[in-house]
């Protein structure tokens, strides 16, 4: 199946799975996750109508965005240093992945050189699982508070990415997890006010279940573009 397919089979399970859960499918944004494909595979998918992406490497990210220009919305979605927060402040519409006052000072310099105002999501590590990054549940209120402080940073909500498993309804309780940290989060005030909470979690192996649990944004590369290299 090529890539146009792919998309439209993706739309369809997230229509039944939000309805059959009572959710509508509006509130649920699909991020195409393009790293390790070529600007081909990225265009193929805006032909066919998807504007979203995701992408992990900075570099890699900025020679497509050079190439693809304005018809691409990216969203960041690896590990970000902070010395590369210069370029990330120039070409991504949202940054998932902040989990460090540093990280959030440098890109919040480099934002108000640019004039600009930018969306994050703070990266949880949900699941305490130490190959990724994110900060832990207890400390998220803390750094909130502390990038609330700054003037061209907007925190709207969470992201995570649960230890991997073969089986999907092992992160459930994961997303439950998440849920519920926001839903603490937002009760002291602390996202973006009058602008609604974003949970960006699931990913191709286990997004109908994160969309049972309440996700708003969901990240899928495989099931999109294939296997990658
Ligand atoms: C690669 C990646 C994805 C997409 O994973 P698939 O299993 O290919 O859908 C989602 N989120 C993050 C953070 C990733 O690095």
């Amino acid at each position: 199946m090529g890539i146009a397919e792919n998309l439209q089979e993706v739309i369809d399970n997230i229509k039944t799975t939000a309805s059959a859960c009572g959710r509508s499918p509006e509130e649920i944004q699909l991020v195409a996750v393009s790293k390790r494909f070529p600007t081909s595979a990225i265009q193929e998918a805006i032909a066919a109508g998807h504007t979203v992406f995701g992408e992990n490497y900075i570099q890699e990210a900025e020679s497509k965005a050079i190439e693809l220009g304005d018809t691409w919305h990216v969203h960041f979605i690896g590990h970000l240093q902070s010395n590369k927060a210069k370029i990330a402040a120039r070409i991504f519409d949202l940054i998932e992945t902040v989990d460090s006052l540093k990280l959030a000072k440098k890109l919040n310099n480099e934002l108000v050189k640019l004039d600009k105002t930018l969306k994050i999501l703070l990266q949880v590590n949900i699941g305490a699982d130490e190959h990724k990054s994110g900060v832990t549940p207890e400390t998220a209120a803390e750094l909130l508070r502390q990038v609330n402080e700054l003037s061209n940073i907007q925190t709207v909500g969470l992201m995570t990415m649960p230890p991997f498993t073969d089986d999907p309804e092992d992160a459930r309780p994961h997303f439950r997890k998440l849920r519920q940290l926001a839903e603490e989060l937002d009760q002291q005030g602390l996202f973006l006010h009058n602008s609604p909470i974003q949970l960006s979690m699931g990913m191709s192996h286990d997004y109908h279940v994160a969309i049972q649990e309440g996700a708003t944004i969901i990240r899928i590369g495989t099931a999109i573009f294939g296997q990658r290299q």
